[in-house]
């Protein structure tokens, strides 16, 4: 029945660690997908996730029955909380609906198709360039994806007018995706004064604002900060989406472990998205696991856990700043030709580098460096250790 088809490529992100595995250099380093790495280059298991799930296991009225079709109570609660703030007027006036998710991407893809489904103007904005998901998830969740301008490739900055310009001339209602805090792929966040800008654009045209946090904590170490933007817009009280991961803020990438929050209008209007949430939930998964759930719950609902998340959470940025300063400093050291402040600007895990396909290729090939072939690297997958072969792999590139 299947003689038909063709052999489908890789996914460009995770076909870079498929790449990886294969070769056998010593050399070699994975700087494709955007997992934390510690200094050794070993997958990191936060300690309060270790001491979560121990107490989750000491606890004998646990069992294995079906969670609800949105997940655990207790989770959603403490997550919508996490990210609008403690004393959030939404969540105090109950307009916020929560339903536990698949991480981020499953998320993103529940909000699509209760969009494509219950929301009039069908077509999402996604900034140009985004997370190489984005555009499939929408259009499979029965969206119509445009773009608007985001990155300015000459200033390695944000072409903050040509946004504007974009949103401006995008039709009123229209569904904009944000990426709360460090900008995947770019690693460049509007200024607190640029998303207020932003945000006047948006509701004066009544846009719907769609945010996909999937790094809160990981920008500036600081949960609260990351979720600037997100509080900037539900404080005006008006309506949006959100999109949560846990995936590197607590480390649980295989848990899929995510939330969509849907802020509403009124009480009763949140009570009847969720109801509809449910029926779109139900027949694309049932309802969600509850391992991953289980552990945030435990880890946010416990006052020293949560304190030692932050720590956790603050050292782990701290760790890929100061990669980017050795990264930096390594290629001031070599005469690296070309400006690489951007390095030590760029925000959360990723560095736009700026090198082209040719010169990643290059670089695979010749140094072992694996990573997107938009000249993206997860700043989280180096150490003090493996900087310099980078650096000699840069420097080789640029210069050949
Ligand atoms: N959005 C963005 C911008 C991301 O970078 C990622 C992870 N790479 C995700 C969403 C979702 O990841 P996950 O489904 O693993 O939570």
């Amino acid at each position: 029945a299947f003689q038909h088809l063709q052999q489908a490529p890789d996914d460009p992100i995770l076909g870079v660690t498929i790449a990886y595995n294969k070769d056998q250099s010593p050399l070699k380093l994975n700087l494709g997908v955007g997992a934390y790495r510690t200094e050794e280059g070993k997958p990191y298991v936060l300690k309060v996730v270790r001491e979560a799930e121990q107490r989750l296991i000491r606890d004998g009225s646990r069992n294995k029955e079906y969670l609800s079709i949105t997940g655990i109570p207790a989770f959603n609660k403490l997550s919508a909380k996490l990210i609008l703030g403690e004393d959030s007027p939404a969540i105090h006036e109950k307009r916020v609906c929560t339903a536990q998710c698949l991480s981020g991407t499953g998320s993103l893809r529940v909000g699509a198709e209760f969009l494509a489904k219950h929301y009039p103007q069908k077509v999402i904005y996604i900034p140009t360039p985004t997370w190489g998901n984005h555009p499939k998830v929408f259009t499979l969740g029965g969206l119509q994806v445009k773009s608007y301008r985001y990155y300015d490739p000459k200033t390695r900055g944000l072409d903050y007018e040509g946004l504007l310009d974009d949103l401006r001339a995008a039709p009123s209602d229209a569904v904009v995706l944000l990426h709360a805090c460090a900008h995947n792929p770019t690693g460049v966040d509007p200024t607190r004064e640029q998303w207020e800008g932003i945000r006047q654009i948006i509701r004066s045209k009544n846009m719907l604002p769609f945010f996909d946090s999937a790094y809160q904590g990981f920008a500036s170490g600081s949960l609260d900060e990351d979720a600037h933007a997100v509080r900037l817009f539900a404080a005006d009280g008006g309506e949006c989406l959100i999109a949560q991961s846990y995936a590197k803020n607590m480390g649980l990438y295989g848990e899929r472990v995510g939330a969509l929050s849907i802020v509403c209008a009124s009480e009763s209007v949140a009570t009847r998205v969720d109801s509809q949430l449910k029926l779109v939930i139900r027949p694309m998964y049932s309802n969600p696991p509850i391992h991953g759930a289980a552990i945030v719950a435990t880890v946010l609902g416990d006052r020293g856990l949560y304190q030692e998340w932050t720590v956790e959470l603050k050292a782990m940025a701290d760790r890929i700043i100061r990669m980017r300063h050795l990264l930096y400093e390594a290629l001031r050291a070599r005469g690296t030709p070309g400006n690489w402040e951007h390095i030590i600007k760029q925000i959360g895990m990723f560095t736009f580098t700026g090198l082209t396909k040719e010169q990643v290729n290059f670089m695979t090939k010749e140094y072992h460096v694996y990573m997107t072939s938009d000249g993206r690297i997860s700043m989280a997958g180096l150490s003090s250790r493996t900087v310099p072969h980078l650096a000699n792999a840069i420097h080789a590139a640029v210069t050949k």
